[in-house]
């Protein structure tokens, strides 16, 4: 067993309220993805906060860390807290925190604490880092006149120099009439 595995497994058994595993993120073997199963609250948040932070100081090097919150059933603001400054040592070491399955409640109580701005969410289209990075908008030249295009989004399009009709596809490859 990994030595992070088991600082985890050291919070698990000594009952916290919570059960933290952790795993290898697909496509990314220096990113981890921990999963949190009920409460975080103020009477295990600093074991909780101490445990990941344990598991992250084992890690280098260190790219993505993401926290899953679907399975947690109540989450207090020392558990906000926590989960703040882990971010906050992750950001230290150049890698990326993120947060995944926010209910509505804790987005909530996220926005009241002010911590919103500074989470990033890994399941949400707009978050960066996990969509693929958009080509548009695409600069190209006119394949007949030669002229620079701008092509704000995927679509048929005509040159304004002279007139020649093309497409472009999501992906940002072209075809021309
Ligand atoms: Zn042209």
């Amino acid at each position: 067993m990994a030595e992070g595995d088991s600082i985890l497994s050291d919070f698990n058994e000594r009952g916290m309220g919570a059960v933290l595993g952790s795993s290898r993120l697909a496509g990314d073997a220096a990113g981890i993805l921990l999963t949190i199963q009920g409460s975080l609250e103020t009477g295990n948040a600093g074991q909780f906060q101490d445990a990941v932070v344990g598991l992250i100081e084992g890690r280098q090097p260190l790219k993505t860390v993401i926290v899953d919150l679907s399975q947690v059933t109540y989450i207090s603001s020392m558990g906000v807290g926590a989960l703040a400054t882990i971010s906050k040592l992750v950001a230290e070491r150049q890698g990326v925190f993120k947060l995944q399955g926010v209910s509505p409640r804790m987005r909530e109580l996220f926005r009241q604490l002010g911590f919103l701005e500074i989470f990033q969410m890994a399941d949400e289209p707009d978050s960066s880092g996990t969509a693929p990075a958009s080509v548009f908008p695409l600069t190209m030249a006119c394949r007949r006149c030669g002229k620079p295009l701008q092509v704000p989004r995927p679509g048929r399009f005509r040159c304004r120099s002279c007139g020649a009709v093309f497409g472009v596809d999501a992906a940002g490859a072209k075809r021309w009439d």
